[in-house]
């Protein structure tokens, strides 16, 4: 026995997220099983990428002059499939770091999120959490993995895993750089063995890879940079194939920006609005960026730099002569060109919007839907296109069936003569913001009020101070100017003077003590007897209601109690303030309608004394 040739195998353990995780995707993910060819062609096309990288900075590699490809080779009898790539490979330390453990927190993230919901979310989320390699379990129990690092120093090693719960490696001797995987197909699966299968899949996801796939000795993609062509040479099918292909959807996108540019700077462009929102805008997207190529050269999937954070959700191509191709990660970062290239695509994308906008409000309004949300954040971050921004904002609007949205624009066409100001209410939903006695006013004298149903808005609202000179003002504040002649004429007979309501508003002052910043008599409410209003310097109650979800300290603001000197009920107290302003059932009362109203803001704390006390009062109304 040649003792030479006995290398040992080393025998390793998953680490138990990634044995859950692999239950997950051969017991739940079974809906595309066709993905995880999409999966290891992307794969192979980055080892290629980071291999023509080297190569582009001089650096010696094994292998230099072998051709840049994916092979793919079926076995349709024996149901075997292979595919090998000329790429970077992979050490023995790659293989125990990348394919051994989950490394994408997004994954883990991901995993938790599937545990609370108890089921896999709809579409295909496989490819976007860093779990790629691990889908061809689904197709197969058994998966090697042959591979030699372009390295010049480096091994040829064999990994070896069922996937359940451990896996092998082993020392080999393998000649050419690069990887190849092979398996079995599970028998169910087993027509992912015949040609015309795998080549209508690699069609479908894999299209434009930028390297030559070959199955056998034939070609199955188009290595096509696209956005080179000029705007009347993309067909339709093509341009939702190629959105399919760089931004992983399976539906096509809402639409296209074709961009050639050449001056100060020069590149091309084929960005992309998705049909849909991610699961979580904010969270899910924080990865993305553009794809940028050099010249047709492809130098990264993630270009962050191009895009502001509020148009993240775009998605594309961009492709520069003005960039060297061995460009490094962090010299893209500060390129006065990735800058300026930024700058344009910002103004681009903000004119199709506003073009949207105008001319196809179905598709503006999905848009918004869908991306609104972080769109509206560019208010606050970019100053330079914030009037672009502002205009294509769009609201819930009181002049408006809940659903329908108006811009700023649109409130302005309708402002009543004398109205200087473009009023707003925020709240949680449409519903509960309807209900708010401080809209009484507005909604009798037939003023429109935007409601700002979104958690968002209240960042971004109050720091629109005006708009077209208008200020911006929320309602249940207390510096509004309200028309005071309102109602001089029908003022009935039984109306307080000046002197009732005096006393009355000092009972009320006496009884609610420190509760209240003060109490005052109010000219916006019509059918509720009292209101509660910030003071000018006070926090939105929205914005409030947000920082304490934020767990953020706030010290909420006294709040003051606004009186309808018209209502009944006000009227009816002061009735008994005259009789005897001691009278305890005055006192409960007026307790009783600063909870209504706290009640009604969401604030109140202790609904047990609430409801004894109502109790208390329904039992004296009854005797
Ligand atoms: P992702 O590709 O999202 O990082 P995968 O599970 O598909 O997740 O792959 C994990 C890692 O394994 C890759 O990031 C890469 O480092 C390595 N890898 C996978 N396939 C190959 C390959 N064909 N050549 C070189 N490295 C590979």
């Amino acid at each position: 026995m040649a003792k030479s040739s006995i290398k040992s195998k080393k025998t390793y353990k998953f680490k138990a997220e990634l044995t859950q995780l692999l239950h997950m995707i051969v017991h739940s993910l079974y809906t595309h099983p066709e993905v995880f060819l999409r999966e290891l062609i992307s794969n192979a096309s980055d080892a290629l990428n980071k291999v023509r990288f080297l190569q582009l900075t001089d650096q010696e590699i094994t292998d230099p002059d072998a051709d840049l490809k994916i092979s793919i080779n079926l076995d349709t009898k024996k149901q075997l499939f292979s595919i090998e790539d000329s790429g970077i490979g992979m050490t023995e330390e790659d293989l125990i770091k990348s394919i051994g453990t989950v490394a994408n927190s997004g994954t883990l993230k991901f995993l938790e999120e599937i545990q609370k919901k108890g089921k896999v979310p709809e579409g295909d989320l496989i490819g976007q959490f860093g779990v790629g390699f691990y889908s061809v379990f689904m197709v197969t129990d058994e998966v090697v993995i042959e591979t030699r690092h372009a390295d010049p120093g480096s091994k040829g090693y064999r990994w070896t895993s069922n996937g359940q719960g451990s896996f092998t490696i082993e020392e080999i001797d393998r000649k050419k750089r690069g990887t190849s995987i092979s398996f079995r197909l599970k028998d169910e699966h087993k027509d992912f063995s015949e040609d015309y299968r795998v080549k209508s899949t690699i069609q479908k996801y894999s299209n434009f890879v930028g390297f030559p796939i070959e199955i056998g000795k034939e070609k199955a993609n188009t290595v096509d940079a696209l956005w080179r062509r000029s705007k009347d040479e993309l067909k339709e099918d093509e341009l939702i194939e190629f959105y399919k292909f760089v931004a992983n959807d399976f539906e096509a996108p809402l639409g296209h920006l074709h961009l050639s540019l050449e001056g100060a700077v020069n590149f091309k462009a084929l960005l992309f609005v998705p049909p849909k929102a991610p699961m979580n805008l904010f969270y899910d997207l924080e990865d993305k960026g553009l794809h940028l190529y050099s010249n047709r050269i492809f130098i990264q999937d993630d270009a962050k730099e191009l895009l502001p954070e509020y148009l993240k959700f775009i998605r594309g191509v961009v492709d520069t002569e003005d960039l060297p191709l061995n460009i490094s990660r962090e010299v893209t970062q500060h390129s006065p060109v990735m800058a300026k290239i930024k700058t344009i695509l910002t103004t681009r994308i903000l004119n199709m919007l506003e073009d949207w906008s105008k001319n196809d409000l179905g598709k503006f309004e999905k848009f918004y839907n869908n991306f609104g949300m972080l769109f509206k954040t560019g208010v606050n971050s970019d100053f330079g296109n914030r009037d672009k921004i502002i205009k294509l904002l769009r609201f819930e609007s009181t002049a408006k069936p809940k659903g329908e949205l108006v811009s700023l624009d649109d409130y302005i066409t309708r402002m009543k003569k004398k109205q200087k100001e473009i009023y707003y209410l925020s709240g949680e939903d449409r519903d509960i913001v309807e209900r708010n006695p401080n809209l009484e006013y507005f909604r009798k004298n037939d003023i429109e009020v935007l409601l700002l149903t979104d958690p968002v808005d209240v960042f971004v609202i109050p720091s629109i101070n005006e708009y077209d000179k208008k200020p911006l003002k929320s309602i249940d504040k207390a510096d509004i100017t309200l028309d005071d002649e309102k109602d001089k004429d029908s003022k009935d007979d039984d109306s307080l003077n000046e002197t009732m309501i005096n006393s009355l508003i000092s009972v009320f002052k006496e009884t609610l003590g420190d509760k209240v910043a003060d109490v005052t008599v109010s000219k916006r409410l019509v059918n509720s007897p009292v209101t509660l209003v910030v003071g000018k310097e006070g926090l939105d109650p929205q914005m409030e209601r947000m920082m304490k979800i934020m767990n953020q300290e706030v010290t909420p603001r006294k709040k003051i109690l606004e009186i309808n000197s018209g209502h009944h009920l006000i009227k009816n107290l002061s009735r008994l303030n005259i009789g005897d302003s001691k009278d305890p059932l005055l006192r409960k009362s007026i307790l009783q309608l600063y909870e209504s109203a706290m009640l009604i803001d969401g604030n109140l704390t202790n609904p047990t004394e609430f409801v004894q006390r109502l109790n208390e009062i329904m039992e004296e109304a009854t005797k």
